[in-house]
């Protein structure tokens, strides 16, 4: 374990302005608030933060990820709480600590490995501060370093798992590869012991085999470029276990097939050394085709840079050279880490957490494909998405701004469409609640919910916008059809006849109709009126598009019926002239109204403010005073309205509910204009007389989804 001198010499021996004090009291308050806790190795807690501390050292991190890790458990392990760090390092400290206590929250279930990415992009989201992650990645090594010790095999499979699918990834990715290459090892030796140890066997066999192989291609390559004036670092090293074990997996190959398993490293001073250096190597040595890469001019994503090639070397081995300065082999190590120790030096302008940002940015400034390294590493890149949590502890991603419905259709669509309420962190939230990066949320359904068409409102993510628009217009389709039906009905009744689905079906073809729902929907939303469709059903029926109904006076008294002598209700009629009621105005008792004569074929009976009778002023001879001779008929008569309703589902059917609670019958209805969000129609209502449309004009006036209704005119 290290000492508290020893810690504060290592950071003061990189970063002499490091705050010392803070440094010291960081230590002692580790250690005084894990106090007897034990590791399971048997150490005391505390010299795990402490270790994690070390390694960050190695990193030359400045003094705030150093404080940063030696109190990285202390709110989620022990007694003191976030607001303790708070009062005694202040706020900076305290919201990097927040930061690594969230991420712990994370544990990934194995079988749900499936979400990993899902889950390295929450652990970049959430580290807002790219120390965060630093000390997160440094807080996994150490456990890695110490898994050994953790006795039940299947958690020991399931961290191994982890640091697997997401941790050394992760390290990758910002371009760590000191770190990755130790995670991987790590992570290797417990989930395929026998495979590491035999890549490990084949590798010590052929290094044996070579004697001093790696060391006289080292000297010979040293040799060749000073020979040339250059001034080179060279080294050689085998390449670990589990990067063979992916090439072996990869490529489908054995081990005798193996060659190139040593990599070479020519490390020089500058850049124009690098190029100098492969050149040299070039006209010394076959160069095996396609291998070259040249990562100075195109750098990596993640900042890496370096020549790469394969030569046919000295000794006649197959051998990978990597050409680079001493800065891109530290940067090439330590990734992010080592670039913000370079500019370090630079005149402080900007706070250090700010710096380390606008770092970042800088190396995607310059990357060469910044798209990419967007996908993985930029840290506000993720702005677009928040990640929730199942109880379970499964990764959600979602676009920002989602809400509880959302959440639930991209758990299951079934969980969508019946869900009822959510409890966000515990707590019950309303389902139009955005919800924030780290939420766990849990759903509560109901069996007997269905989807509103309120929520296609505020969703935000395709699944659920998809599905509520569905649903809605399933629901709309269901209403037209029963609308539909209902005017059928009507329509076969008027005439005398009986609607039946023998009938209707003998018609589909001809309305372009698959079933009789679907033709009771086309009536429904006004595509044919229920008087094609009798028409259709039986031709003889008089099909007169010009009049909504011919009731001459002989068939009007047989259908009243009922012992009543009552005629047309209209004084002033020519007695046995047939009277039609013009389609334009349908007059009603209670209307004043005029009649107009057309010779063969009666009188029309119009409102006296109908539009139609403009063209009948050159006529007057064939105009005839008429008046009702009740206030309120007894035969139904058509009203007919102009309606313009929301477009929501349901509000056809509140619509057609509110007109039969009042007494009508809508016969006929016809949607005039569709908008996305109304629908302007004309709908056909038998009424006894004006006062009764009134009635019903007054009952449709108070609905919030109608926005006006109207008698139509003309
Ligand atoms: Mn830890």
């Amino acid at each position: 374990m290290i000492r508290q001198f020893e810690l504060v010499e290592r950071v003061k021996s990189y970063d002499p302005g490091a705050d010392e004090d803070a440094l010291n009291r960081a230590y002692v308050f580790a250690m005084k608030a894990h106090g007897s806790q034990k590791r399971a190795s048997g150490d005391p807690y505390f010299s795990h933060p402490i270790e994690v501390a070390g390694i960050l050292t190695d990193l030359k991190l400045d003094d705030s990820s150093i404080i940063t890790a030696l109190l990285h458990d202390v709110v989620e392990d022990t007694d003191y709480s976030l607001g303790d760090v708070e009062t005694t390092f202040g706020k900076d400290i305290a919201r990097l600590v927040d930061g690594v206590t969230k991420l712990g929250r994370l544990e990934l279930q194995s079988e749900e490995t499936k979400h990993a990415e899902n889950f390295r992009k929450l652990l970049v989201a959430m580290s807002e501060d790219i120390r965060v992650l630093l000390v997160k990645l440094a807080d996994r090594l150490h456990n890695m370093q110490t898994l050994h010790f953790i006795s039940s095999p299947d958690k020991r499979r399931r961290i191994a798992r982890e640091t697997m699918d997401i941790y050394a990834p992760l390290a990758e990715r910002i371009g760590m590869h000191g770190f990755k290459d130790q995670l991987e090892d790590l992570a290797f030796a417990e989930l395929n012991r026998e495979g590491r140890e035999s890549v490990l066997a084949r590798l010590e066999f052929l290094r044996g085999q070579g004697q001093d192989l790696s060391d006289r291609i080292v000297g010979e390559l040293r040799q060749r470029l000073a020979e040339e004036g250059v001034e080179a670092t060279v080294s050689g090293r085998m390449k670990t276990p589990y990067s063979v074990w992916r090439k072996m997996q990869r490529k489908n190959i054995t081990f005798e097939q193996l060659s190139d398993i040593m990599a070479f490293r020519v490390v020089v001073d500058s850049l124009g050394d690098c190029y100098h250096a492969l050149g040299q190597l070039h006209s010394r040595y076959p160069v095996v085709p396609g291998r070259f890469k040249d990562y100075i001019s195109t750098p990596k994503p993640n900042g890496y840079r370096s020549l790469h090639t394969t030569i046919i070397g000295p000794e006649r081995q197959r051998i990978e050279v990597q050409i680079r300065t001493r800065e891109m082999h530290e940067v090439a190590e330590l990734g992010v880490a080592a670039h913000w120790k370079y500019k370090q030096d630079s005149p402080q302008v900007e706070g250090r957490q700010y710096r380390w940002m606008r770092e970042l940015l800088d190396i995607l400034e310059h990357a060469d494909n910044p798209e990419e390294f967007l996908e993985h590493t930029k840290l506000e890149m993720f702005q677009d998405q928040v990640f929730c949590f199942t109880p379970k502890g499964a990764v959600i991603a979602l676009p920002s701004g989602a809400t509880p419905v959302d959440f639930a259709y991209a758990v299951h669509s079934e969980v969508g469409d019946t869900c009822v309420g959510a409890k966000v962190n515990g707590r019950m939230v309303q389902l139009r609640a955005p919800l924030q990066n780290g939420d766990q949320v849990e759903i509560i359904t109901s069996k007997a919910q269905t989807p509103s068409p309120d929520w296609e409102q505020f969703v935000v993510s395709g699944k659920a916008k998809a599905r509520v628009r569905r649903f809605v217009r399933l629901k709309q389709r269901e209403q037209y059809m029963e609308l539909g039906r209902q005017i059928l009905q009507k329509s076969f009744r008027q005439e005398g006849y009986e609607m039946t689905e023998k009938g209707l079906e003998s018609v589909l073809k001809r309305f372009k109709a698959e079933t009789v729902g679907d033709l009771c929907a086309a009536v429904g939303q006004g595509h044919h009126t229920g008087r094609e469709i009798v028409t259709a059903v039986y031709p003889g029926t008089k099909d007169d598009a010009k009049v909504q109904k011919i009731v001459p006076i002989a068939r009007a008294r047989a259908r009243q019926g009922r012992g009543q002598e009552t005629s047309v209700p209209i004084k002033g009629l020519i007695p046995g002239m047939a009277v039609h009621y013009a389609h334009c105005c349908h007059p009603l008792p209670g209307d004043r109204i005029v009649g107009i004569v057309t010779t063969g074929k009666g009188v029309t009976v119009h409102t006296i403010d109908c539009d139609t009778l403009e063209s009948f002023q050159a006529t007057p001879e064939r105009w005839v005073d008429l008046s009702w001779d009740v206030d309120d008929g007894l035969e139904q008569r058509i009203g007919r309205l102009h309606v313009i309703v929301a477009n929501e589902p349901g509000s056809l059917g509140s619509l057609s509910t509110i007109i039969g609670k009042n007494h009508g019958n809508i016969s006929n209805l016809k949607i005039t204009n569709r908008s996305i969000d109304f629908f302007e129609m004309l709908i056909d209502v038998e009424v006894t007389s004006v006062k009764h449309l009134s009635n019903i004009i007054a009952a449709l006036r108070a609905m919030p989804v109608i926005t006006s209704v109207e008698r139509a005119r003309g």
